[in-house]
């Protein structure tokens, strides 16, 4: 639909309060007073006009630290850093183009209303006469809000705050939960707690990698490049599908089966067993395994042979490789495990296997869910979306007890249990329960699994908000009202990348126009909404971060020994946990690289590890004679992010990667099909059909398809199936035909 079409009477609505003025609060004017300083787009305090400072990049779960270059205050280039300990000097693409994409002249510069621009107060003013009037019509749980993982922890946390304990919003999620959410459920069912349990350095101390629904090499390339760095002659293993750029050059690829990754690690699992490769210390330290045992009795070899495309000796020979005695093995995946309808388990199957060979807490070793996006560890604790900030939970009375008393308001205002999750959300809206949807920094509209799905639930909300830096994103283009928010560059804040290190994004330039910091428009609303006196407590994401300190006490990812940004920069970054009492001992200092468990000590109620385990479940879109190939997606290039919502806006990226939409698909089905490379085809779904450039690739087999998800069409064809435990949507598998 279009937003001109809107039935509402947004307008009268808005007429109605431009006697708004009366209303605002002093913070809101103190806010709105401030002639182009609505980015807070002064020279920071901490610069002078030409000099240097750093950030840690905002694009993925790395955590690159970037030096920036200003002149007159403002940043005019940039470097990687060479003294930080993630990326030793290093950037990809798209680091290196993180200030050109700011310049873009389709960033949002004023709050639009039903496509015209409006000024704050009105925006501020429709916000929150149109949520509350549908709050006092269909109830409080009928709005919502969806967040991402590219905002800052201080932004989470407010956000969160607001919304949750100052809206009476019951329901929120994260775009974390298209990509994450798997690896959390596992390891807090397994652990005790969202715990990834390794360091960066376990790239260049492993005698064996293995990479599994991981591809590296383009995803993640400056962890690539420590990979690089191994200096133990290290065995690779690459377990895909798809012959991917890191499979190309791995020591060993497993072309298993699509979604056979399950049987193979239960076969894996169990010819350690049968062959007395267990590491009994190990073992000791958990609970479940002897039931695990008996369950693995089917899955010999020979039973999953056929399913996962592997022979006998070569399954045989993976497990020996994963199990050698003295050997350090790590196991790392992302979304080629976690986007899966039994995501929860196959990850799980990953985290038994290590606790099974010892392979957890040392160096070189562990089951490492790589995460994705700048900021997805910190929305994964201090979202408040499927946990209570700071990864407690709503249905612990003391914990919400302490949060309440930290946060200074009535505990009464905590919800008792968690909200929905996304896909809940989704169904909540197709129902007719969900009428509000505030949307910040993340574009459903082509990201969310069978895509069309979004566009047409967008016609049953009576009004949707899109906080974002562009105001012509496929999201944004469906909102009634837009909000123009600052973007990586132009706030200030922390994030924790995938190794638990939490570092520090500064503001280096102006945001444009009025665009403001999601921080100040978080504050904003608050102030415009009413009773929300406790969000003043946090002028600036500095003081939001002392009190995130403070909730995190006592918790596995208790960061209270950070005294602030300023020591977060000095030191490198800083690994959670980083406890008062850790700070505090002066006999062992810190060291700037840890892992977890290397004590034993798990988090859960007996402090042992916990073996997890289902059978397979059967495909939710087998292929057909109607459909009968199978479309994966991944990523394309490095040189693309996500819905390329930013590196579409660079010149430079834009010429690295493909301009159309594409589809791989192997010669020998291309040229039986009559499909010439480079030629368009049409690619059907159940869903969808769309069009897009054939590339012959002989890395995809056949009967396969593998298409980049960072185009628009891409997600028209996935097939909206979830994992049960965490919730993922399953975007890995779906059947197509092509002609
Ligand atoms: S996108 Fe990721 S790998 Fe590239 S520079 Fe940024 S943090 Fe590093």
């Amino acid at each position: 639909m279009t937003i001109s079409n809107k039935p509402k009477a947004i307008s009268d609505l808005v007429k109605q309060h431009t006697q708004l003025h009366a209303r605002t609060g002093p913070f809101t004017e103190e806010l709105l007073r401030q002639p182009g300083k609505f980015g807070l787009g002064q020279v920071p305090a901490h610069l002078t006009p030409d000099s240097t400072t750093s950030s840690i990049c905002g694009y993925c779960s790395t955590g690159c630290r970037l030096k920036v270059h200003l002149k007159d205050g403002q940043a005019v280039n940039l470097t990687p850093a060479t003294n930080y300990p993630v990326n030793l000097g290093m950037a990809c693409p798209k680091g290196w183009e993180a200030l050109a994409v700011l310049d873009s002249p389709d960033r949002a510069t004023t709050p639009l209303l039903e496509g015209r621009p409006v000024d704050w107060n009105t925006a501020l003013d429709s916000f929150c006469d149109n949520f509350k009037s549908i709050q006092k019509q269909h109830g409080q749980e009928s709005v919502a809000f969806i967040s991402t993982g590219q905002i800052t922890i201080e932004d989470f946390f407010l956000l969160g705050t607001f919304a949750k304990f100052g809206m009476g919003i019951k329901h929120g999620d994260g775009n974390t939960r298209q990509c994450m959410a798997t690896a959390v459920t596992a390891y807090k069912q397994s652990f005790g707690f969202d715990a990834p349990p390794y360091t960066y350095a376990d790239f260049e101390e492993s005698d064996v990698l293995v990479f599994i629904g991981a591809n590296p090499a383009i995803a993640h390339p400056i962890m690539w490049q420590r990979v690089m760095r191994n200096q133990r002659n290290p065995e690779i293993v690459v377990i895909d599908p798809r012959r991917t750029e890191t499979a190309q050059v791995a020591s060993r690829h497993v072309d298993l089966a699509p979604k056979s990754d399950l049987p193979l690690l239960y076969a894996l699992a169990h010819c350690i067993i049968r062959d007395g490769r267990i590491d009994a210390d190990s073992l000791a330290r958990t609970e479940g395994f002897s039931e695990f045992k008996k369950f693995l009795k089917s899955y010999s070899p020979e039973a999953v042979s056929l399913k996962c495309g592997q022979t006998v000796a070569q399954i045989e020979s993976l497990a020996r490789l994963v199990s050698e005695p003295g050997k350090r093995v790590s196991w790392w995946w992302t979304m080629g495990i976690n986007q899966s309808y039994e995501g929860t388990r196959t990850a799980q199957a990953i985290i038994n296997l290590c606790l099974m060979t010892g392979n957890i807490g040392k160096p070189g070793t562990g089951p490492n869910s790589i995460t994705g996006q700048c900021n997805a560890m910190g929305t994964r604790l201090y979202g408040n979306t499927s946990s209570l900030v700071g990864g407690h939970l709503f249905n612990k009375p003391e914990h919400r007890e302490k949060v309440a008393k930290i946060l200074n308001i009535d505990e009464s205002r905590i919800p008792t249990e968690p909200g929905w999750a996304y896909d809940q959300i989704m169904d909540g809206i197709d129902r007719g329960d969900i009428k509000g949807l505030w949307i910040i920094a993340t574009n459903p509209n082509h990201s969310w699994v069978a895509q069309k799905n979004f566009a047409r639930l967008r016609e049953k909300l009576d009004f949707l908000v899109v906080q974002d830096m562009y105001h012509n994103t496929e999201t944004a283009k469906l909102a009634d009202l837009v909000l123009p928010a600052a973007g990586w560059g132009e706030k200030d804040g922390t994030l924790i990348n995938s190794e638990r290190r939490l570092g520090v994004i500064r503001q280096v330039k102006q945001a444009p126009g009025q665009a403001l910091t999601d921080y100040r428009i978080i504050q904003a609303l608050a102030d415009r909404w009413g009773d929300c006196e406790f969000v003043k407590q946090w002028p600036t994401p500095a003081d939001a971060f002392q009190t995130i300190k403070k909730i995190s006490a006592g918790q596995p990812s208790d960061i209270t020994g950070i005294r602030d940004y300023d020591h977060l920069e000095q030191a490198g970054g800083i690994q959670w946990p980083c406890s008062k009492e850790q700070i505090a001992d002066a006999e062992s200092p810190l060291p700037s690289e840890r892992r977890l468990f290397s004590d034993g000590n798990y988090y859960t109620p007996s402090g042992k590890a916990i073996f997890h385990f289902d059978h397979p479940s059967p495909l939710a879109e087998p292929t057909c004679e109607d459909y009968p190939f199978i479309l994966l997606t991944g990523r394309g290039t490095s040189s693309q992010w996500h819905t390329q919502t930013r590196t579409a806006k660079s010149a430079i990226l834009r010429k690295l990667y493909p301009q159309d939409c594409y589809i791989e698909i192997n010669p020998d089905d291309a040229n039986r099909l009559g499909i010439a490379d480079r030629q368009t085809v049409t690619i059907s779904s159940r869903r969808a059909s769309i069009e897009a450039l054939a590339y012959h690739a002989p890395t995809v087999k056949p009967g396969q398809l593998f298409i980049p998800m960072h185009y628009p069409d891409a997600n028209k064809l996935t097939h909206a199936s979830f994992d049960p435990h965490s919730r993922q949507p399953s975007y890995k598998y779906c059947a197509v035909q092509v002609g």
